[in-house]
C-alpha cells in the first residue's frame, strides 16, 4: 500500500471546513483526523446533502482510534454523530484539548439541539487519551505518533505517524504528517509552532495559501490608537470576536496597554460572553502552555487575562442592566462579545442598544463573511446605511474600524517556512483545507521554492 493511497478525506478536502481525513495503517485498520463540522457555504457547495445533516456517512468498523489535532468546531463538530453512530475508540488529543473539548462539544450540542447531550458528551469524555506535546505513543502494531505544537490556539497540534520498521535501504522511518491548522509566529501567549524534521507525506493546510498576513507587528499599537480615537467622544467601543482564541489574545493586548499607558488606568474591559469566559478561564489554567513573554508578565506580578480592570459579566440580568446603563449614561467602555460576526451571541443586544448613537465605535478584529450582519456594518456602516438585527433596521451611526494582523493562520511565506524542515526535506505535499485559489496559489510557490522532492497535489 502506498503512502498516497492510505489517505482518504471525508472533509476540508474541497474547502476550508469539515476536516476529517482516515489514514489506514492497513487495508482494514485506520485512524481518523479530526472529525469537524461542515459550516457556512461549505455547506452548500460541499457534500451537500451529507453536510446539512453532519452525517458520518463512511464505515466505521475499521477504525482504531481518533487524534483530534485542535478544538475548533470545523475540527470537532461532528465528534457527537461519530459517537453515535457506534464509534467507542480511544480518541488522542493533547491535554489542553482535552480540557477545552467538552466546553465546545456541549455548547455546540446545544446549539444543533443534539439529542442527550449530557449523555452523548460523558461518554466521549470517557474515551479521551490525553498525550503530552513531544512524546510519541504506539497508536498500533507498527506505528506510533506525537503531537507537536502547531501554534494556531492553545493545545492545538499537528500530528506526525512514524513507521516503526525501516524499510530496505532507509535511514529513517517513514513518517506521514498531518498539519491540523498552523498558526502564525509572535501569536500573544501562545509559542510559535514547533519547526517541522522532516515528512515523506505532509498533508498541508492552506487557507491563507494565496495570501501574506500585512500589520501583525504593529496590531497592538494600531488597537491603541483606533481605541483612543474612539474614546475621544466618552462613547463604548464594541468588539465582536471568537470566543476561542481571539478574544484571549485581546484581552492580552489590552491589559499590556493599561499597564503601560497612565491614561487607560481607569478604562473598563467588559467580557461578556459566557462560552468566551469558560475559554478565558481555561487559557488561565494553562499558563504553563503560554509563550516565555506572557509567563514574564506572570512573573512580574501581572494578570494578562484577569487584570483588575477586567469585568466579566455573569448572568442575563448583569448583561442588560450593562447595556441600560452603556446606552443612557455614556460610560466609557470596552466590550468584548460574541458572535465574532454578529450572527448571534450577546453582542447583537449591544448593537441594537447603541448602533444607532455617534458616539459608539465598532471595531472589528476578524474576517466577516458575506450573509453575516458584520458584513453589513463593516459595508455599510461608513456610508450611513443600515443592519438588520433579529429581523428590525438599524441606521448604522457608530463608527466602524476594522484592524488586521488577527488571523490565526499561517498565510503563504509562514507554510512555506514550515517547509524549511530540520533533517531532510518533505517528499510528497498534499494541500487540504482551502479554497481552490489558495490552494493553487500555494502548489505554485512550493513548486517554485525547490523545498521538496517530491510532487505537490491539491
Ligand atoms: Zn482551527
Ligand atoms: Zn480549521
Amino acid at each position: 500500500m502506498k503512502v498516497q493511497q492510505r489517505v482518504v478525506h471525508h472533509g476540508a478536502h474541497q474547502g476550508v471546513t469539515g476536516s476529517c481525513h482516515e489514514f489506514f495503517f492497513a487495508p482494514n485498520e485506520s485512524v481518523l483526523i479530526d472529525c469537524g463540522q461542515f459550516q457556512g457555504s461549505d455547506e452548500l457547495t460541499f457534500a451537500s446533502e451529507r453536510s446539512r445533516t453532519q452525517a458520518i456517512e463512511f464505515p466505521i468498523e475499521q477504525l482504531v482510534g481518533l487524534v483530534i489535532t485542535h478544538c475548533h468546531l470545523d475540527h470537532v463538530g461532528r465528534l457527537p454523530n461519530l459517537w453515535a453512530k457506534g464509534f467507542r475508540k480511544p480518541i488522542y488529543c493533547t491535554r489542553a484539548t482535552a480540557s477545552l473539548l467538552p466546553i465546545v462539544l456541549s455548547d455546540a450540542m446545544k446549539v444543533a439541539n443534539f439529542p442527550d447531550p449530557d449523555k452523548v458528551l460523558a461518554g466521549i469524555q470517557q474515551l479521551l487519551e490525553p498525550i503530552p506535546y513531544e512524546e510519541w505513543f504506539d497508536v498500533h502494531q507498527h506505528w506510533r505518533m506525537r503531537f507537536r505544537n502547531a501554534g494556531h490556539i492553545m493545545g492545538s497540534a499537528y500530528v506526525e505517524f512514524e513507521h516503526r520498521q525501516l524499510a530496505p535501504g532507509q535511514t529513517l522511518p517513514t513518517r506521514v504528517v498531518f498539519s491540523g491548522d498552523l498558526g502564525c509566529k509572535h501569536t500573544p501567549l501562545l509559542p510559535d509552532p514547533t519547526p517541522l524534521e522532516y515528512a515523506d507525506y505532509l498533508i498541508l493546510e492552506s487557507t491563507y495559501g494565496d495570501s501574506v498576513h500585512e500589520h501583525r507587528e504593529d496590531r497592538q499599537t494600531r488597537l491603541k490608537a483606533t481605541i483612543n480615537k474612539a474614546f475621544a467622544d466618552g462613547g463604548t467601543v464594541l468588539i465582536p470576536a471568537f470566543s476561542i482564541g481571539r478574544t484571549q489574545e485581546l484581552l492580552y493586548e489590552i491589559e499590556d496597554i493599561i499597564h503601560h499607558e497612565p491614561s487607560w488606568k481607569q478604562v473598563t474591559v467588559i467580557l461578556d460572553s459566557p462560552l468566551a469566559t469558560q475559554y478565558t478561564q481555561q487559557y488561565r489554567r494553562l499558563k504553563r502552555l503560554w509563550d516565555e513573554e506572557a509567563k514574564e508578565r506572570l512573573a512580574d506580578n501581572r494578570h494578562p487575562l484577569n487584570f483588575d480592570r477586567l469585568h466579566i459579566v455573569e448572568s442575563h440580568q448583569q448583561h442588560l442592566d450593562i447595556i441600560e446603563l452603556l446606552r443612557t449614561k455614556h460610560y466609557p467602555a470596552i466590550v468584548i462579545a460574541a458572535s465574532g460576526m454578529c450572527t448571534g451571541g450577546r453582542i447583537v443586544n449591544y448593537l441594537k442598544a447603541l448602533i444607532e448613537q455617534e458616539i459608539t465605535d465598532i471595531i472589528f478584529v476578524g474576517y466577516q463573511a458575506e450573509g453575516t450582519p458584520g458584513r453589513d456594518i463593516l459595508t455599510y456602516g461608513p456610508r450611513g446605511g443600515y443592519v438588520d438585527l433579529d429581523g428590525q433596521r438599524y441606521t448604522i451611526k457608530a463608527s466602524v474600524y476594522q484592524l488586521g494582523g488577527y488571523s490565526a493562520h499561517a498565510d503563504q511565506p509562514g507554510l512555506l517556512e514550515f517547509l524549511d524542515t530540520q533533517i531532510k526535506p518533505v517528499h510528497h505535499v498534499r494541500l487540504v483545507h482551502g479554497e481552490l485559489p489558495a490552494k493553487m496559489a500555494l502548489q505554485e510557490a512550493i513548486i517554485a521554492s525547490q523545498k521538496i522532492t517530491g510532487n505537490v497535489v491539491i
